[in-house]
C-alpha cells in the first residue's frame, strides 16, 4: 500500500513535471536571437518599388521636377539598450502567397516580406522595442499592425489625424487600428532623445503630413545618418521650393526642411531621402548593416 502510495506520487511528481516544461519550455528556450550588440547598427530592408510613368504628376505639377522610379524601404535600430522599427512597407505581408513573387498592390511591386527580412537576423515583430512611422501614408503603414506589441513613438498630430472620424488614411485603417491600444510616448514636436544617450534622436518635421517625423542615428564607424522619411521624396527636390501637391501643408514643409537643413550642417549628418533609389542601390541592405 505504502509502495502504491509512493508509486502514485512519483507519477504525479513526473506528470508535473512533464506539464511544467512543456508549459516553460517555449520560454525558456527561446529561439535564437541575436544578443545586444556593443554599439548601434542600422539594417535597411527592401520593400519594394514603386514604377509608374505618371509618377511626375502624382508628385508635383506635370513637369515641375524630373522624377525618377522610386524605392520603398524600412528601418531596424539596433541599440544596446533595444531595437527601434522605423517604418513599415507598403504591401502588408499577409497579401504575399506562398511562391508567387512578386507581389503587387496599387503602384507598388515587392519580391519579400518585411517579417521574412526581420526573421532573418533572428528578430520577430514581439522582440521590438519601439515602433516609429515617418507618417500615416500608405507606402509607410502596412504592417504597421504588427508592431502593436511595441511602444508607439507618434506625434501627437499624426495620431491625432489617423484616428480622426474625417481622416485621410480612413481606408487604411485596417492596417494600423491596433495602434490606437498601443502603449504610446506622444510627441509634440520637440527632439525625443529614444534611448537616453543621443545616439537615435527622433525629431518633428511636420508638413507633409501633420505629424510627420525623421530620425537622427549616430553610428560608432558610419557616423551620423538622417532618416528623412519623406521630407523629400527625391533628391532632384532640394533646395527647391517646390512640395508634392498633395501636401498637408507646404510652407510648413519648407520651414522644417529649413530647420533640417541648418541641423545637418551643424551634425555633419548624412541625409538619407527613403525613395531615394540611387542611394538606396548603394546601400548595404540586410542582412548586411551599418555601425
Ligand atoms: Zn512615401
Amino acid at each position: 500500500m505504502l509502495m502504491h502510495m509512493f508509486c502514485r506520487k512519483l507519477l504525479a511528481i513526473t506528470l508535473r513535471a512533464v506539464i511544467a516544461f512543456a508549459v516553460l519550455a517555449p520560454s525558456a528556450y527561446p529561439q535564437a536571437r541575436p544578443k545586444p550588440p556593443k554599439s548601434v547598427r542600422l539594417y535597411v530592408f527592401d520593400n519594394g518599388i514603386i514604377k509608374d510613368p505618371d509618377v511626375t504628376r502624382f508628385h508635383f505639377k506635370k513637369e515641375e521636377i524630373a522624377v525618377p522610379d522610386f524605392v520603398v524601404c524600412s528601418y531596424l535600430i539596433v541599440h544596446p539598450k533595444g531595437t527601434l522599427m522605423f517604418d513599415a512597407g507598403s504591401i502588408p505581408d499577409a497579401n504575399f502567397k506562398e511562391g508567387v513573387t512578386p507581389t503587387t498592390l496599387n503602384r507598388f511591386i515587392a519580391t519579400k516580406t518585411l517579417q521574412s527580412q526581420m526573421a532573418a537576423l533572428g528578430y520577430a515583430p514581439k522582440d521590438i522595442t519601439y515602433f516609429a512611422l515617418s507618417h500615416y501614408h500608405g507606402d509607410h503603414i502596412a504592417n504597421s499592425n504588427a508592431f502593436a506589441g511595441s511602444t508607439w513613438l507618434v506625434q501627437k498630430p499624426e495620431r491625432d489625424a489617423m484616428f480622426a472620424e474625417d481622416s485621410p488614411v480612413k481606408d487604411q485603417l485596417p492596417l494600423f487600428n491596433r495602434l490606437k491600444d498601443s502603449k504610446s510616448k506622444i510627441l509634440e514636436g520637440k527632439d525625443f532623445d529614444v534611448f537616453g544617450d543621443g545616439t537615435v534622436v527622433i525629431k518633428g518635421a511636420y508638413g507633409h503630413t501633420p505629424g510627420h517625423q525623421v530620425i537622427y542615428v549616430k553610428l560608432a564607424k558610419s557616423g551620423p545618418i538622417l532618416l528623412s522619411g519623406d521630407l523629400y521624396h527625391y533628391r532632384e527636390e532640394r533646395f527647391t521650393d517646390k512640395t508634392p501637391v498633395f501636401e498637408f501643408n507646404g510652407p510648413q514643409s519648407l520651414a522644417s526642411r529649413a530647420n533640417i537643413e541648418a541641423f545637418l550642417k551643424k551634425s555633419g549628418a548624412q541625409l538619407w531621402i527613403e525613395h531615394d533609389l540611387q542611394l538606396f542601390r548603394g546601400l548595404k541592405t540586410a542582412p548586411e548593416y551599418l555601425e
